[in-house]
């Protein structure tokens, strides 16, 4: 990577896409940091939930993420589908989002650089990101994966039940009035329905290479 500007890799896409684990190889092939900004969210509706507040209250989840501290990112419980429902509700807030622009944008501007996935890092986050690929696969696909992906940890899960879960955030991401899930006119679509992990990073590192 050039000396000077930080370099920055932008991943947004849908739920169970593959993002996590796509940003986090291409950030260990080009030597940047990495920040899952969903766990940010994540930590913030877990909190919540946890002291018996109600998610859907805006002004106490701006209060949540104004102080919400790098310790809380490391909450056991932040990874599962609940956390991620909990984590989807409080994202609509934009007391919420704003509270959580100055931390990413500073990630971000540290050099070497870095890669940070989530749904608005190349529409609001960092709209200067040096490339911006959007990870998305089928609804149907995206259920079929992360079904099998708890079958393999030995969790009894209903494909049905998982799809209709990765519609409903699909609809919640997608249809919320601030930072909704979308690409950016300059991102780089990269469709996985049809790739293996393997696959999907091989193509997104031929679209940061073809950036740099
Ligand atoms: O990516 P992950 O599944 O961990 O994100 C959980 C939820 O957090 C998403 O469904 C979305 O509502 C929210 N989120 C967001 N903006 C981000 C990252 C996550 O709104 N940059």
């Amino acid at each position: 990577m050039a000396s000077g500007k930080p370099f920055v890799i932008a991943i947004d896409g849908p739920a169970a896409a593959g993002k996590g684990t796509l940003a986090e190889r291409l950030a260990a092939h080009y030597g940047l940091a990495y920040l899952d900004t969903g766990l940010l969210y994540r930590a913030i509706g877990r909190l919540m939930a946890d002291r018996g507040f109600d998610l859907d209250d805006p002004v106490i989840a701006g209060q949540i993420a104004e102080a919400l501290d790098p310790e809380d990112l490391t909450h056991p419980g932040l990874r599962g589908r609940e956390a991620g429902e909990f984590a989807s509700r409080v994202a609509v807030h934009p007391s919420v989002r704003s509270a959580l622009v100055a931390f990413q944008r500073g990630f971000a501007g540290r050099a070497p650089g870095a890669v940070l996935d989530g749904r608005d890092i190349g529409t609001v986050i960092c709209p200067d990101a040096d490339v911006k690929i959007f990870v998305t696969a089928s609804p149907e696909v995206r259920a079929r994966r992360r079904t099998d992906e708890l079958a393999a940890k030995g969790r009894d899960v209903d494909y049905e039940r998982i799809l209709a879960e990765v519609r409903e955030r699909d609809a919640r991401d997608s249809g919320r009035a601030t930072a909704p899930l979308k690409a950016a006119d300059d991102a780089v679509i990269l469709d996985t329905s049809a790739l293996d992990r393997e696959g999907a990073f091989r193509a997104a590192v031929a679209i940061v290479d073809a950036r740099r």
